[in-house]
Parts: structure tokens; sequence; C-alpha cells
């Protein structure tokens, strides 16, 4: 990549190898249209709720960093690009790597279970803040699901454990992230 582009091209870099997110939050975006359909009722309020709902179980990654995840070797392997300034190998490690940090604690079939009940009582109830955040909540864990089969050919561990699990090392495959 020539250096002279690497502004417009770290942009770029960052919108495409976000491109998770992207989807995590139009699936947000679509619950919201589906609820829409229901009440016949809309307002950017309603939008941003499941924009964020559609977000929010991704703390856990951001917990795992700061607090029960903080010696693992996967979080000392991203302190040290951070660091280095190595920006890109960063976004690409983060990228191949969180889907190969099995040890998260909240994204789980029992979470999913416990939102999935919550949504449809948000919504028999006419809770509709609630139905919002939930409802967008639960496409996240939906598609992080079918994200791990895509992508792994399995479900990784921690969907089907309670806590954290063991500890491990996980082995991302470094080679592809040049
Ligand atoms: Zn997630």
């Amino acid at each position: 990549m020539r250096k002279s582009f690497g502004r417009i091209k770290g942009v770029g870099f960052l919108v495409w190898h976000g491109k998770h997110y992207l989807f995590h939050i139009l699936l947000g975006l679509m619950w919201a249209w589906f609820l829409r359909e229901i009440w016949q009722e809309f307002n950017t309020e309603w939008v941003i709720t499941a924009m964020v709902g559609s977000v929010i179980p991704d703390f856990d990654h951001m917990l795992y960093f700061t607090t029960y995840g903080k010696r693992d070797p996967y979080t000392q392997a991203i302190v040290t690009f951070l660091k280095t300034h190595q920006w890109r190998v960063l976004v690409r490690f983060i990228e191949k790597g969180h889907k190969y940090n099995t040890s998260l604690t909240f994204h789980n079939f029992y979470i999913t279970a416990a939102v999935f009940g919550l949504t449809i009582l948000s919504i028999v109830q006419g809770w509709r803040f609630w139905a919002f955040l939930f409802g967008a909540m639960l496409t996240h864990y939906i598609f992080d699901v079918l994200d791990d089969w895509v992508t792994l050919g399995r479900l990784n561990p921690n969907w089907k454990r309670w806590g954290r699990g063991k500890r491990h090392v996980i082995r991302v495959p470094i080679k592809n992230l040049s």
C-alpha cells in the first residue's frame, strides 16, 4: 500500500474491517423497522435505541480486556500492537481474533434466551423502549452465532457455557494478518 494514500485508505480500511459492526447496526435497524410495522409508529429515539442495542452486547469485549481477560495472551498481544502503533495489524488481529476469543462471559445461549424472553415480554406488554433495545440486542447474539458458524464452521464453546470457562491459549492464524 502506498504511503501517500495512507490517510484516506486508513479510513476506508477501518470501514471495511469494521463491517462486522455495520452488519450489527444494520440488523438493529431492521429490527426497528419490524417494530414499526407492528406499532405503526416510529421516531428517532427508537432508531437510536435499536442502534445502541445492536452493539451493547459487545461491551463484553471491553469487560474482557479491562477485567477478567486482562492477563490472557490475546489481550497481551493487543496491548503490544497498541504500544508499538501497529494499527493495521491490530485491526486485523482483532477482526480475526475476536472470533477465536472463546473466553467471553456474556456471549452464551443463557443470556441469549433471557434477552429473547425479555424481548417477547416487552412486545406483549407494549414496553416499546425495551422492545427496541432487547430485540436489537437479540439480533446481535443471533448474528454472532451465525457468524461463528460461517467463519469457523462450528460454534465457539462460550455459547454453551455459563461464565468464563478455562483459560487457554487462543490460536489466531497470524499468517493471514498482513
Ligand atoms: Zn458480539
